[in-house]
This record gives C-alpha cells, structure tokens and sequence, in this order.
C-alpha cells in the first residue's frame, strides 16, 4: 500500500468499531464505473457501491439535482410536505403495482417498516413472518432476525419472537411451518448477499398461492434486485408474480441514503398517524436524487440495454467457467446481477480472486461463500464488460489448480 493510502487507512483503524474488513484502498474520486484511490490507482468498480451506484459514480445529472436541492431547502421532518418526496412517490406508484409508499432511508429500515406494517394490518394474534434460509434482510434487531443466517444473529440473543426460516426452495416445508400465527411470507426474489440465488418461479408460484389460501401477505424485498438491477424496473414484473409488500433501497438514490416501502391501498390503510415516523425519511436531497435516478432508468431502451448486456456477461462468465472447469461450475443471475459459480476447489480460493482482482484494479465480491458475484453499475459499457472478464480469466489462471 503505498504512502497517502496508507496514512489515511491507519488513522481509520483507530477511529472506527472493526465491524468491517476493508481492502485497502481510500477512494477519493468516481467517475462512470471508474473509482480511483487516494494514491492515484484506478478501479473498474463492478461492485458499484453493492448494487448502489447503477447509474455510475457522480453522475452529472444526480450531482446536479443534488446540489440544487441542496441549495433550496435540506430538511424539514415528516410534519411539513416536499416536492420531491412527493414527486417521488407518485413516480414509484406510477410504475409499480403500489398506490401508496413509506419512505426510510436505508434497506434496513424499510424492511422493519414492511414487518410492521404486516403486523398491525394483521391483527393482533398474528405476528408471524416465514423467511427463507440464506436470505439478507438487514442488521437492526427485526431484519437480522428475518434474515436468514445464523452467523449474522450469533452474539445478538434473544432474537426478536415471531421470526422462523423456512429452507431456500421447499414449498413443502414452507407450507407446514404456516401456523394460525403467521401473517406474512418474505423473500428477496433472487438472494444477492446469499449469492446470486435465484427462486425458480414455479416455486414463487406456489409461495404466492400460500399466501392466497391461507390469507398471508407477500413481502418481495426487491432492496437490492430492484431499480432495474434485473433489466426490468423490478424483478417482480419479469417473474409475472405480484407481492403485497415491496421493499426498495440500495439503488433508488444512485447513492443518495434512502429506502420505501410500497403496499397497496386497502394494506397501507393500517398505517395511521403515529403509528410509524422517521426524522429523515423521505428526504428532499435524497429524494431529488432518486427522482432524477427513475427518470433515466425510466428512458426508453435503458432497460432492454440492462437485459442485452446482463446476457452479454453471463456468456462471458459461461465461456470463463467452461474454459476453468475446476473453479467454476456456471453462472447464474438476472440482468447485471450476476454470479461465477465456484466449486469445493473454487471456493477455498474465492477471497484470493477477489483480492487478487483488487490488486489487479477490478472490484468485485465474494458473495454467500459460493460465488464471485458482480454488481457493474448499469451504465457499464460492454468494452468495460470485456476487460472485466479478461481481468477474471486472468485471475483464475493464475490460481492453484
Ligand atoms: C442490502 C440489503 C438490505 C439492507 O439494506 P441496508 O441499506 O444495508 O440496511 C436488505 N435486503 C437486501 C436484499 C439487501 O440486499
């Protein structure tokens, strides 16, 4: 690590709680899909922020929303009404199954917000919310409890009651853990942390039909599939099944903190005045910038170009697995989400490709100890597709066979 890195990386060390292992590098400056770091080295980013950033890093029309916004008016709380909560809002409703929307200002957030609201609209005996195993919901005390991953939960007892995981794909199992108590079913229509777990939709079917015959809600928490992610607005709309509750985050601000919930009418109608808040929820920067987010993915032929080019990079990563058969078994996802599926030999060395493309100025995860998943922001070109994979193929003939 050379010197400017190295300084700020150290005085970071002291200041902060360890609740993460960075790579060492500072990033001072973004540009499209390039990050470059305080020493001047520059990044391919096909992390984007986790799923954050999909129109690129600073992107001339956001930053300019931003700073307008920002000059005009910052903040005022939930007690007065804005332009662009509004704005957004009615954008949100205009182009999903919703009518109405809560905003939050994080994923978290807006899940805890989903929860609540299946709870109350429920009644008062039924508390129940069946998630999958594998799945991320969140970190506050109620999402981590949906989440599905132990290890994320370990140290944090007693959960939160009324949370229970039903295995990843089992409508079987999933139908005998339904008691009198349940009240809604969640799940991310493809696990991104979990990585890049799709739900076959035969599956998501039935999950829909158990929820209609036994009068539960459908929570899709489209946090990070959302946004175009998957080449349509929502995953939702291409898997042709209609959650009660949706949940958004991630890349609804190109970057700007913000979170929604979205629910039908008759849904919504259970969420009175005080009966749920946040200070910042909703607001106008953030909400400036998501509106000027929407209205790019929302141009015409920005989405067909997310699909053509997520099905360039699952060939790309097809050709890879296929030329390096001992470290990767396939590829899988949706869109530009998309994951190199390692094997038992791939794994061991999955944290070392990750780092190894680090080195070699290419960002990119290793997600649900399975996969080196890939997360570009939508904007990526297909030269930058390209280099990407050489950098990846590269990568993994440098490894131990
Ligand atoms: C990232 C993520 C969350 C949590 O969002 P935060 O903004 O980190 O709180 C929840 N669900 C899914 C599917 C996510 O990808």
């Amino acid at each position: 690590m050379s010197e400017e890195n190295k300084i700020w990386a150290e005085k970071a060390e002291k200041v902060f709680m360890g609740t993460y292992a960075r790579y060492p590098a500072v990033m001072v400056k973004g540009e499209g899909c390039t990050l470059t770091d305080a020493d001047g080295k520059k990044y391919l980013d096909c992390l984007a922020g986790i799923a954050v950033c999909s129109l690129g890093h600073c992107h001339p029309v956001i930053t300019e929303a931003v700073c307008a916004q920002a000059a005009e008016l910052m903040h005022v709380s939930n007690l007065y009404y804005t332009k662009p909560q509004t704005e957004l809002a009615a954008l949100l409703v205009e182009h999903s199954f919703a009518d109405q929307v809560f905003m939050a200002n994080s994923g978290a957030e807006a899940n805890e917000a989903a929860i609540k609201l299946a709870r109350i609209f429920a009644g008062p005996e039924r508390y129940g919310i069946i998630s999958l195993t594998g799945s991320f919901h969140g970190r506050t005390l109620a999402t981590v409890a949906a989440t599905g991953q132990p290890k994320l939960q370990k140290g944090f007892e007693p959960m939160p009651e009324g949370f229970s995981h039903a295995p990843f794909g089992n409508l079987n199992v999933l139908e005998a853990m339904i008691t009198d108590q349940t009240c809604a079913i969640m799940c991310e229509p493809l696990q991104g942390e979990g990585g890049v777990r799709p739900l076959d939709v035969e599956y998501l079917q039935g999950v829909e039909k158990l929820c209609n015959d036994h009068n539960l809600l459908l929570i899709f928490d489209e946090i990070q599939t959302g946004m175009g992610r998957t080449g349509t607005l929502f995953a939702y709309e291409q898997i042709g099944i209609v959650p009660d509750i949706m949940t958004l985050a991630k890349a609804l601000g190109n970057g700007m903190p913000i979170g929604a919930m979205l629910t039908r009418k008759e849904i919504a109608a259970s969420f009175v005045p005080g009966a749920h808040g946040s200070t910042f929820g909703g607001n106008p920067v953030a909400c400036a910038a998501a509106v000027a987010t929407m209205n790019i993915m929302l141009e015409s032929g920005f989405l067909e170009e997310v699909q053509e080019k997520g099905e360039y990079l699952q060939k790309g990563l097809k050709d890879i697995a296929a030329r390096f058969p001992n470290l990767a078994c396939g590829a899988r996802g949706m869109g530009l989400i998309r994951g190199l599926v390692l094997t038992d030999v791939g794994i061991e060395q999955g944290a070392d490709i990750v780092k190894r493309l680090f080195e070699n100025g290419v960002l990119i995860n290793f997600a649900g100890n399975a996969v080196l998943r890939f997360l570009p922001p939508l904007i990526i070109t297909k030269k930058e597709i390209d280099t990407l994979l050489t950098a990846v193929a590269d990568v993994l003939a440098e490894c131990k066979k």
